[in-house]
């Protein structure tokens, strides 16, 4: 689950980590209310307004901007606050922006050159481990720096037995080139957000940039956080924190049913139980010349209940011109799952308005096929994996 970035920021503070400080606001009346409140208590004059979006890169597209006053912070909020953010990041029409962060300026205006520095917490999938990414050339691009210079980046790996050891985290400090007191920031920083990292359940935190002001201040400028939805039971606060505007509707709506589902380009909806068979049935129907609407996985039990809430699902893509069922009876009976499929049809009458494809293979498959065909309703029935796909594009060229 992705967080917004004044989200992370809270979560990170929480385990002293410092952070650039800041509170969220949704409208430029209370944009300016929380900067005079910021003025109070962190004496800033200047503010930063970053828009909250689920994509990085905002910088860049123009939604991050520097107010040197109460009435920017109100002009500038008004003009990000309902912006559709375009980033490298975002898709080409762009981001709602419905809440800016309004955040004190750490760039201190006599600082001839802020250090910027990278720093993300991940799971090295090949070594089991996680590990730290750490890098001096911070605030731009991390893709680039690993493209054109990846001698650059750096990473620490950590033993679980004995976590973040104080030495790696001097090694750390001393390779992005720190000494005195600002190594000693870092060395605080770097445990304070291995330990975040761990007792947050998280899967991803990136920082970029860590700053180092021209007081050996090092803080957390921004920060993307991905927590691990698996553990999200033990952080009933962090559950609080989904942003539901950010993700999307059909999949949100998906998950709520109980099924596997991810929206993609195509124009064939497919059913399929299991996550692997999906994936094949995905592949054959781009490799018969078809491109796939989703990804959906109904999984076990695929009665009548369970057909109806997919198919109505399938349906909300408007791009949808036919259906692929595809199941494979193992424990579930193919008979059982055919019925299911004529029951939602006949329940849900007009509302299923293109043909649907259905292959039904193992245990029953004759019956399934016969209950199919003898069905009265429009399904065409397969047997083999091929055949349906073909028949799909059959359908789809008629
Ligand atoms: P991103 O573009 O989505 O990664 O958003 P960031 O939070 O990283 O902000 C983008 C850039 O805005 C940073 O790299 C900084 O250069 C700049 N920025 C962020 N905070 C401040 C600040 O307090 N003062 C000034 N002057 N610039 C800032
Ligand atoms: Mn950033």
């Amino acid at each position: 689950m992705n967080l917004h970035e004044y989200q992370g920021k809270e979560i990170l503070s929480s385990f002293g980590v410092r952070v650039q400080r800041g509170t969220v606001a949704d409208t430029p009346e209370k944009a300016v209310e929380v900067a005079k409140q910021l003025t109070e208590e962190t004496g800033t004059g200047w503010h930063v307004i970053k828009a909250q979006i689920h994509a990085g890169g905002r910088g860049k597209g123009g939604g991050v901007k520097l107010a040197k006053n109460l009435d920017e912070v109100k002009s500038i909020s008004n003009d990000i606050l309902g912006m559709m953010l375009i980033t490298p990041q975002t898709p080409a029409e762009g981001k709602l922006v419905n809440q800016v962060l309004i955040a004190e300026d750490v760039y201190y205006p006599g600082d001839s050159e802020p250090n910027e520095f990278y720093m993300s917490v991940l799971l090295n999938r090949g070594t089991g481990r996680n590990m730290i990414m750490y890098s001096t050339e911070g605030g731009m691009d991390i893709e680039a720096v690993a493209e054109e210079t990846p001698h650059l980046i750096f990473t620490e790996e950590i033993d679980p037995a004995t976590g973040l050891l104080p030495f790696q985290a001097r090694k750390i400090a001393f390779n992005l080139g720190l000494s005195g007191a600002a190594l000693k920031e870092m060395v605080k920083f770097v445990t304070a957000l291995y330990t975040a990292y761990v007792k947050s359940d998280s899967s991803l935190f990136e920082i970029n940039p860590v700053l180092k002001t021209s007081d050996d201040k090092i803080l957390a400028v921004d920060a993307k956080v991905t927590l691990d939805e698996n553990a999200l039971y033990r952080h009933k606060d962090y559950a609080a924190m989904r942003d539901l505007r950010e993700e999307n509707p059909i999949e949100v709506e998906a998950k709520a049913a109980g099924l596997n589902y991810v929206d993609l380009d195509g124009n064939v909806g497919c059913m399929v139980n299991g996550a692997g068979l999906a994936m094949g049935t995905m592949d054959l129907i781009k490799q018969a010349g078809g491109d796939p609407a989703n990804f959906l996985d109904v999984g076990g039990t695929a009665d009548a209940q369970r057909v109806e809430t997919a198919f109505g699902i399938i349906l909300k893509d408007p791009n949808v011109k036919a259906i692929l069922v595809n199941i494979f009876g193992g424990i579930v009976r193919c008979d059982r799952v055919a019925q299911g499929v004529v029951d939602a049809y006949k329940n849900m009458g007009d509302k299923i308005n293109v043909p649907i494809i259905c292959r039904l293979q193992g245990t029953n498959a004759k019956e399934a096929k016969e209950l199919i065909d003898n069905s009265g309703m429009e399904i065409i029935s397969a047997t083999e994996f091929q055949e349906a796909a073909d028949k799909v594009q059959e359908v789809l060229s008629a």
